[in-house]
């Protein structure tokens, strides 16, 4: 029987039996009456047709983090791909967020590729002499802990240090990282469950490739990588990324120190795969110096030694990046800590890129720059911000935020 339905809140590719629909999450049962209902995709680019409505109709954010929370737990056994995929897509739809596009609908699998190879480069630096296993396969951290030993990198070598190696090699490599990515973790993601008892629900995005494609198949030119976020998932993810992302990566490093028990102290391990202090941030530190004329970023006042800050907190997104990176007085640092800068400072943020001080840097330094990622993380970070939020000001000091102004001062970037 087909139905033709007006509204769809939410639709799913699910290709499961509706019986074992129902041995999924509480959240789940809702629809499984609903058996044989067609739905035809005409209004989104999709064009492809589901068999299912989706189980989360008139759902909200708090509704999709039950869910997503439930399916980083159905995986107990599995590999750490699927939650360093799931942080990946988290950045990648932070990152692609912009004043007058707050609701990213499209995101590139390959850029969550990418972002994937990123979270793991630091990780795979030799933990107590040797790397840390990751997973049975153990193939995207296995084979980046081998690029470094074959280069001979050092522990706090950044990735761009890792491409500088031998540029050329290193686009294969990257082709053939990405290609897994999109293969497994990506086709395999929304899966409850493991192994044959697993279900798929489509709740966070449809992708038009099959399950384990070929890496050889992704780096064709024709090779359509959309992932095709569901009604007001990309809003959903960037409200609930400060929430998601420390669970996400507790259950990484729990997963880790099982697989490791011989060798890894727990207490440092979150350090060592979260931590903003593995890459080294000294080679910027003078020229950033420099470019702010000896002053401090935040209070403005002469620096003798100098500190480099990640202006949007580590903790809320990791990017070294040299547009997100600050000199400040150690004092100034220590008690920004993780909050997020005052308004005064987003002002002074933005006007940096107006002043193309930060482009010398890169072209001396060599440092990478991702303009359009830092200013679509800060663009997610403010504007998602309640109004009673408070921003750092200096010292002790907070202020409210100011919606306004920060859509005045965003603005300018677009
Ligand atoms: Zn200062």
């Amino acid at each position: 029987m087909a139905v033709k339905v007006e509204t769809i809140t939410s639709v799913c590719g699910g290709s499961g039996t509706p019986s074992s629909r129902a041995i999924l999450h509480p959240a789940l049962h809702l629809h499984t009456q609903q058996v044989e209902v067609v739905v035809h995709l005409g209004e989104l680019r999709t064009g492809v047709s589901c068999r299912y409505v989706c189980p989360m109709p008139d759902s909200d954010a708090i509704h999709f983090g039950e869910m997503v929370i439930a399916l980083v737990d159905s995986g107990r056994k599995s590999a750490t791909y699927k939650l360093a995929t799931l942080l990946a897509l988290i950045d990648v739809v932070t990152a692609k967020t912009r004043i007058d596009d707050p609701s990213p609908s499209i995101v590139s699998g390959r850029e969550v590729g990418r972002r994937v190879i990123e979270l793991y480069w630091p990780q795979t630096a030799d933990y107590r002499g040797h790397p840390l296993r990751q997973s049975a396969q153990n193939d995207i951290p296995a084979k980046l802990a081998r690029w470094r030993q074959i280069h001979g990198l050092e522990p706090e070598a950044s990735l761009e240090d890792a491409r500088r190696a031998k540029p050329d090699e290193w686009l294969q490599l990257e082709a053939d990282l990405v290609g897994i990515v999109i293969g497994m973790p990506l086709a395999k993601l929304q899966r409850f469950g493991d192994g044959r008892h697993a279900a798929e629900e489509r709740f966070i995005y449809q992708f038009g490739w099959r399950d384990e494609v070929k890496p050889k198949t992704v780096a064709r030119a024709d090779f359509d990588d959309s992932l095709i976020l569901q009604p007001r998932v990309g809003k959903w993810l960037v409200q609930l990324a400060p929430l998601l992302r420390p669970l996400v990566q507790t259950k990484w490093a729990a997963l880790v120190a099982r697989q490791n028990q011989d060798v890894v102290d727990i207490h440092q391990l979150d350090e060592f795969l979260f931590g903003a202090t593995r890459i080294s941030l000294d080679r910027v530190r003078a020229p950033l110096v420099e470019a702010q004329h000896g002053r401090c970023f935040y209070c403005r006042l002469p620096m003798r030694a100098a500190e480099v800050d990640h202006f949007l907190p580590w903790s809320r997104y990791p990017d070294n990046t040299l547009d997100n990176l600050v000199a400040a007085h150690r004092t100034c640092n220590g008690a920004k800590s993780a909050s997020i800068a005052a308004l005064e400072h987003l002002e002074a943020w933005c006007e940096r890129f107006h002043e193309g001080a930060v482009e010398q840097i890169a072209t001396d330094t060599g440092w990478p720059r991702r303009r359009d990622r830092s200013i679509g993380a800060t663009t997610a970070t403010y504007v998602g911000l309640p109004n009673h939020t408070r921003l750092w000001l200096r010292g002790q000091e907070y202020e409210r935020v100011e919606s306004k102004r920060i859509q005045g001062c965003l603005q300018t970037l677009t």
